[in-house]
């Protein structure tokens, strides 16, 4: 199963894919998940993506494609991948189509997460992450199980991401209204955009996802 998780910064995308890639046993790829590691190792995309990340803007499709094509060519897992954060403009679709065709691996599903702007800034305000495994959480509405430790893995490390501010997540809107949502009817005329609320509760939006699957695995 080929699946693209598409929606605005903070609608659950990376949520999702964590729950949906240990229950389809699929592989997960997150583009700004790669970025922010190449960040963090200080590598020449590293480099040039932190300014541009830090501003809430997209990185260059020459980048982003370069990427997501070492990695979709390195994935050993015959079960298919979940991708989160990519494509996000027209030109990373398209390319994504030519890389995917060539590895007679077709898209089988795009499920777009709709939530409203204002709760947006919300989700991203509250949003924090284990620094050891990964694990997603929200101050609100996704806490740790034990107060200052990882459900997943026990540690006791969190790191919040330097554009989760207020600020930035204006611009990242404006860049997801403008860029990423004309996919959204590019992905409709392919006939494999499926809708879901994203406004409803973690547990609800997975149950929402999985009808969704079982109703395309038919
Ligand atoms: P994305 O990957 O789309 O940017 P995340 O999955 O990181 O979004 O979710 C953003 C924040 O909102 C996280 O802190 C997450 O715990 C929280 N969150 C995710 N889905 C929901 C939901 N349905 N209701 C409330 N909070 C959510
Ligand atoms: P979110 O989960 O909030 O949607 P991501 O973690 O997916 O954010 O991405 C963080 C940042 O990394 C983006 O704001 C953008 O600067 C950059 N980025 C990630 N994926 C892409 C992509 N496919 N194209 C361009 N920029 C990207
Ligand atoms: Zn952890």
């Amino acid at each position: 199963m080929q699946l693209i998780m598409l929606g605005p910064p903070g609608a659950g995308k990376g949520t999702q894919a964590e729950l949906l890639e240990k229950k389809l046993k699929v592989c997960k790829l997150s583009t700004g998940d790669m970025l922010r590691a190449a960040v963090k190792a200080g590598t020449e995309i590293g480099k040039q993506a932190d300014a541009v990340m830090k501003a809430g803007q997209l990185v260059s499709d020459d980048i982003m494609i370069r990427l997501i094509r070492e990695r979709i060519a390195n994935i050993d897992c015959a079960n298919g991948f979940i991708l989160d954060g990519f494509p996000r403009t027209i030109a990373q679709a398209e390319a994504l189509d030519v890389m995917l065709a060539s590895m007679k691996k077709p898209l089988s599903l795009v499920i777009e997460l709709t939530v409203n702007d204002e709760i947006l800034v919300e989700r991203i305000a509250g949003r924090f992450s284990c620094a050891k495994c990964g694990a997603g959480y929200h101050d609100t509405f996704k806490p740790t199980k034990a107060a200052g430790i990882c459900d997943v893995c026990g540690s006791k490390e969190f790191t919040r991401r330097k554009d989760d501010t207020r600020e930035t997540v204006k611009s990242r809107l404006e860049a997801y209204h403008a860029q990423t949502a004309p996919l959204l009817p590019y992905y409709q005329a392919k006939g494999i955009l499926r809708s879901v609320d994203g406004m409803a509760e973690i547990g609800d939006v997975t149950l929402e996802i999985n009808k969704v699957l079982e109703s395309t695995s038919k």
